[in-house]
């Protein structure tokens, strides 16, 4: 991805860095060449004609740019992007509806509107075939735009698990979506094939979900301690990184004990699981917005009252793990399994505000988690999620205050500017697109 060439001077707005102190009020961010050479207050901040000063060109190359009393924050950082969905309402319409052709371009406008929602980082929560991988590589190409991604291509199952749901007698498996496994030499092989395929974060299901009451419920296992097992010790041999969706206690406490990256949702945890979690500062994305909207528009699709309410005491249960996580000082991530009909792309900052409103975080700990935590859930720590010297100039300027209401990062129309490196890729100061 190219960076932009010469100086930005962002001023007059108030700063939220991403580490999670008090903004800084009357602040002034400059970037050079795509990154930030100066974040801080605007008095003691270097003036145009002194970084002008020396340039041949004068200051005519220091573009400036006026928030008019708005804020800089870091670009958000969707922790759990699911490419390849789109406008999902029945088990189908995640693997066979389209072909292969058109969830690719699916693909690649669910970046672009990720990207132009402020997101300018996003770490897959799995993808049909391996659409994520080469998705990444285009937007890194700059042949389309986007997050800055981390990968996972396909997910892995145990038979007859949650993803496990084309009945024997279509003879169509899950190809495209997920690798099924039986027992752990099954499991190594569907790391490596997902080794071959360049991916970087390896996603399984440990447990079911309300989604699936009858056979995979959220209380039911979908891989034993052996599989997952298997899974880590071959996907960190080959550097790669490991989640799983953790739903049930016991399979919370499976992921944690067999060396897991990361946990998805977590959303039965008890002591010993928070026990687990804290000691390695393992981070949890908990995608609690999901469960609201399947609760809130579930009748309007047929959802069953009974997957309702799992997705009721999903959400009661996950609501109840991110508060202790967040009080005991453990790594919260935002985002989560847009892509639904009910739970579209585009909504990806309703996570934000339902963490602020319901679930009970300030707005300054809601935005850490998605910008600071995002960045190190990715594992690019030294190069996103703050504004700080040195760092990519990735950054989401809006008009207002998200402190006083964050609903406003609802609200793409309203951005000023969405930056990757330097370079205004959408909000109202980015070029019309042809
Ligand atoms: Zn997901």
């Amino acid at each position: 991805m190219k960076n932009h060439s010469g100086t930005t001077i962002i001023r007059n707005g108030q700063l939220i860095d991403g580490n999670g102190g008090a903004p800084v009020p009357s602040a002034t961010v400059i970037c050079k060449d795509g990154f930030i050479t100066y974040a801080g207050p605007t008095a003691s901040a270097p003036t145009a004609a002194e970084l002008s000063n020396g340039q041949s060109k004068g200051s005519a190359d220091v573009r400036i740019i006026d928030l008019q009393g708005g804020t800089i924050l870091p670009g958000l950082v969707e922790a759990h992007f699911h490419s390849t969905y789109f406008n999902v309402i029945a088990l189908e319409d995640l693997d066979t509806k389209y072909p292969v052709e058109y969830v690719t371009l699916l693909a690649a406008a669910n970046a672009r509107l990720a990207l132009e929602c402020g997101y300018t980082a996003a770490r897959s929560g799995g993808s049909l075939f391996n659409i994520d991988v080469w998705l990444k590589k285009a937007i890194e190409s700059d042949i389309t735009a986007g997050p800055r991604m981390a990968t996972s291509g396909r997910e892995i199952c145990g038979v007859g698990g949650l993803m496990d749901w084309n009945p024997d007698f279509r003879k169509i498996g899950m190809e495209g979506l997920v690798l099924l496994i039986n027992g752990p030499v099954e499991a190594r092989a569907a790391v490596r094939k997902l080794v071959k395929d360049g991916i970087e974060w390896v996603k399984t299901y440990p447990t079911g979900d309300a989604a699936a009451p009858d056979t995979n419920d959220h209380h039911t296992l979908c891989m034993t301690f052996e599989e997952m097992h298997a899974v880590v010790e071959t996907a960190h041999n080959h550097g790669l990184k490991v989640t799983g969706h953790c739903r049930a206690t016991e399979g919370i406490k499976n992921a944690l004990k067999a060396g897991y990256d990361a946990i998805e949702h977590g959303t039965f945890m008890d002591d010993e699981c928070m026990d687990l979690l804290l000691q390695r500062d393992v981070p949890c994305v908990p995608a609690l917005y999901f469960e609201y909207a399947s609760i809130q528009r579930g009748p309007e699709f047929g959802m069953s009252q009974q997957v309702i309410d799992g997705h009721q005491e999903t959400l009661d249960g996950g609501a109840e793990s991110a508060r202790r996580i967040l009080k005991a000082g453990g790594c919260l991530g935002m985002g989560g399994d847009y892509g639904f009909a009910w739970n579209p792309h585009g909504d990806y900052a309703r996570e934000l505000s339902f963490f602020v409103n319901y679930v009970g975080f300030t707005p300054l700990e809601v935005l850490t988690c998605a910008t600071k935590n995002g960045a190190k859930i990715l594992g690019r720590s030294q190069e996103l999620g703050t504004v700080e010297v040195g760092k990519l100039a990735d950054l989401l300027l809006i008009p207002g205050d998200p402190l006083a209401d964050i609903r406003i990062l609802e609200d793409r129309s309203q951005f000023i500017a969405v930056i990757q490196g330097g370079v205004i890729k959408a909000g109202k100061l980015a070029a019309p697109a042809a």
